[in-house]
């Protein structure tokens, strides 16, 4: 039998050299078990075939059966296309293809039976399907019952490749003399244990399912498969390795911790914050380097938790540091520490772009003779210039903005053991997920927020509704609360949306003349844009106009209502990002949507999500189901940046959690993968996993 893994994919019939080329360019697949692991994105019934007459065109799709009648070309240059006209005995249907005129108009005829699949639609008021997908209507092809559709590229199209080209191909490896026992990978415990399907038969009804049950059963051994490998190496190579990393040890909690926990702290800690407290404590005590996230929702109270574990570094002779992603933020953390720290006489600093040459100096000098504890400040903390004198830990705040080689840059600001490091986040996501895709890191959560807290009511409103919008918020700044009114910002078509917020600015000018109104986006310059803020932090203007750049953790708790211009154009986080700005006083606070009134489903859907709950970990879920995991802000960035072939983090969160366990349990029979199978699920990982950086590795 020949090495699926190694044999290169120009052997296989049908394929050669010029093909070859283009699956590895354009599908990467360069070997005959690419090409096995080249799944459907879906599956068609081709048992069942449409009629004609009985199309409304609101089909996602549709197979027919029958012949073409005519072909004519029209238009010219770039317009030009073919039309031809099918028919399947119960009426007609017109049929139109743009690219390749001359080679489709070659290939079809009028006297063969076809089978058409494609999506009808209506163009000027008749039925037609564009670029449809055509067989022979051949018994072949008739009587399959399920059948993969399988993704193409622009470029595969264009040279004739079709969905139905690359199953034979498939079904070619499948029928390739030896194939027929395909090595199992996974080792006959687990098997049984979970009642999957082997390989080989997995493999085959994936691409040709016998039907949906065995479709289904196939689905499920390869995504466990697929997770299960991804958790055994995550648990093995990537977690196993920062366990042993060693770390400055911090055995004792003393004066600055306990003087400020007795006498400073102005609320008692809510439990979460306690037990996530104790968590650090413990990681940080036990002479290897802590790696941890901590996530809690907007509002939950992380920069006390960020702060008193600094203390502890301090208790030890350490010294800590804090960034945050922009200067304002880095700023509102020196506004909330240095008051804390001055009564505890522990010395704090400020360095981000815009410190003056003298006062960085300054910092650089008293941070290596150690003189100086706490360290607060943007990216500017990790230029080489700057170097500390025993750096114990460094909290990062709103990770999702920061890459892993940023944080790789703050581990080596130690030179004799990478600082203890915390990673806190306000965009909660599901707890298994999130050690998977972070999986260097232990997950702590912040699952309660300080007691008397009102949920912020949000509603959603139309234009039509804007003039009682305005109403409204004049009936709160006349109770002496404050207000928010975000624009959305998107690079693409930024001068746009400055037009639309310096709109906005003034509409508000004229609605609440007796009212002061700033205004921060991202193009001023630090010094206007600060000073702005300061006005609205201060109370100095009752309105604040703005672009997303307050998005995260700006706190003003006087301010009671956010309207969100433009809603639909947000993402859910990024909503829910924003919402968390008010509702952090005791009283009642708002949070107005204004939408366009023609909204689509999903579109809809999502800021209803909004209105229904305040709980960031279901709009996280809600988030994940709509848009997928890939596409959600830190998921990218999070450090193992793999590529799953069917399973999804987003909808198959069961699945992951049963191989996460099948991998821990594993690893307590054969820690160190080193019995037979052990041995062989190390190279399979190896293989997989190869190319990938393992960032756990970084130090
Ligand atoms: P986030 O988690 O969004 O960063 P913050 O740390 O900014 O939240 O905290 C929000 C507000 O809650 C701050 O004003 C903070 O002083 C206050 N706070 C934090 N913990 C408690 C607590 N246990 N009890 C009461 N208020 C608290
Ligand atoms: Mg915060």
């Amino acid at each position: 039998m020949p090495d699926l893994r190694h044999t290169d994919i120009q052997y296989l019939h049908g394929v050669g050299p010029k093909r070859a080329e283009l699956l590895k360019k354009e599908l990467n697949v360069k070997t005959y078990y690419d090409l096995l692991y080249y799944f459907p994105f879906r599956y068609i019934d081709r048992s069942f075939i449409n009629t004609v007459k009985d199309l409304r065109g609101d089909e996602a799709s549709v197979q027919l059966r029958g012949r073409f009648l005519t072909f004519t070309t029209a238009g010219e240059g770039r317009k030009r296309r073919l039309q031809a006209l099918f028919t399947d005995g119960t009426g007609t249907i017109e049929v139109v293809w743009f690219n390749r005129v001359a080679s489709i108009q070659k290939t079809y005829n009028t006297s063969t039976q076809y089978i058409l699949y494609g999506k009808p639609s209506f163009f000027n008021n008749h039925l037609n399907i564009v670029h449809p997908e055509v067989d022979l209507a051949n018994s072949e092809n008739i009587a399959q019952g399920l059948q993969g559709v399988y993704n193409l590229t622009e470029t595969l199209r264009n040279r004739s490749f079709t969905s139905r080209n690359i199953h034979k191909l498939v079904v070619n490896v499948l029928n390739t003399p030896g194939v027929q026992n395909i090595p199992e990978t996974l080792p006959p415990e687990l098997i049984q244990r979970y009642r999957m399907m082997p390989l080989g038969e997995a493999l085959r009804n994936i691409h040709q399912p016998v039907d949906q049950q065995s479709l289904q059963r196939a689905q499920f051994r390869l995504k466990f498969e697929e997770l299960f490998f991804l958790e055994l190496n995550i648990l093995h190579y990537i977690k196993g390795s920062s366990r042993r990393l060693v770390g400055h040890k911090f055995p004792h909690v003393g004066y600055y911790f306990n003087n400020f926990y007795h006498h400073f702290l102005q609320f008692p800690l809510t439990e979460a914050q306690k037990r996530v407290i104790r968590e650090m404590r413990h990681d940080m005590g036990s002479g290897k380097q802590m790696n941890r996230l901590l996530q809690g929702d907007v509002g939950s109270g992380k920069t006390i938790v960020a702060f008193m574990t600094a203390l502890i570094a301090l208790d030890n002779g350490y010294q800590a540091c804090i960034m945050a992603p922009t200067e304002i933020l880095a700023g509102q953390h020196l506004e909330t520490i240095q008051p804390l720290a001055e009564g505890l006489g522990v010395k704090v600093a400020l360095l981000t772009g815009s410190t003056r040459k003298r006062e960085r100096t300054a910092i650089h000098d008293s941070l290596m003779s150690g003189e100086l504890q706490i360290l607060i400040g943007t990216h500017a903390l990790i230029e080489d210039t700057v170097q500390f004198h025993n750096l114990g830990l460094a909290i990062i705040d709103e990770q999702h903005r920061f890459g892993v080689a940023q944080r790789a840059r703050l581990w080596s600001k130690n030179r004799v053991a990478p600082p203890h490091v915390l990673v806190m986040t306000a965009t909660p996501i599901p707890r298994t997920l999130a050690m998977t895709v972070y999986g260097d890191l232990d997950v702590s959560v912040i699952d309660e927020l300080p007691p008397g807290r009102k949920p912020v009511t949000t509603v959603l409103r139309h234009e039509p509704d804007r003039f009682k919008m305005y109403q409204f918020v004049g009936s709160q700044l006349r109770q002496g609360r404050q207000a928010y009114i975000v624009y959305p910002l998107i690079e693409e078509n930024e001068k746009l949306d400055l037009h639309a917020l310096e709109q906005g600015y003034e509409q508000v000018r004229d609605v609440f003349p007796h009212y002061n109104v700033a205004m921060v986006h991202g193009r001023m310059k630090p010094a206007v844009k600060d000073h702005q803020m300061m006005l609205f932090a201060t109370g100095k203007a009752h309105i604040l106009v703005a672009t997303t750049v307050i998005e995260v953790g700006v706190n003003v708790p006087n301010a009671s209502v956010m309207v969100i211009e433009d809603a639909e154009r947000f993402g859910l986080s990024q909503l829910h990002q924003l919402r968390g700005r008010v509702g952090r006083g005791a009283d009642q606070s708002y949070c107005i949507l204004m939408a366009r009134s023609d909204l689509g489903r999903d579109t809809r859907h999502r800021l209803q999500v909004m209105t229904q709950t305040n709980d960031g970990f279901v709009v996280a879920e809600e988030d994940m189901k709509l848009r997928g995991p890939g596409d959600m802000e830190g998921t990218m960035q999070s450090g193992i940046a793999f590529n799953l072939h069917i399973a999804n983090l987003a909808q198959d969160g069961q699945i992951i959690q049963m191989a996460r366990n099948a991998a821990e349990d594993y690893l307590c029979v054969d820690p160190g993968m080193e019995t037979t199978w052990g041995r062989k699920m190390a190279s399979h990982i190896k293989e997989i996993f190869d190319k990938q950086t393992n960032w756990g590795l970084i130090s």
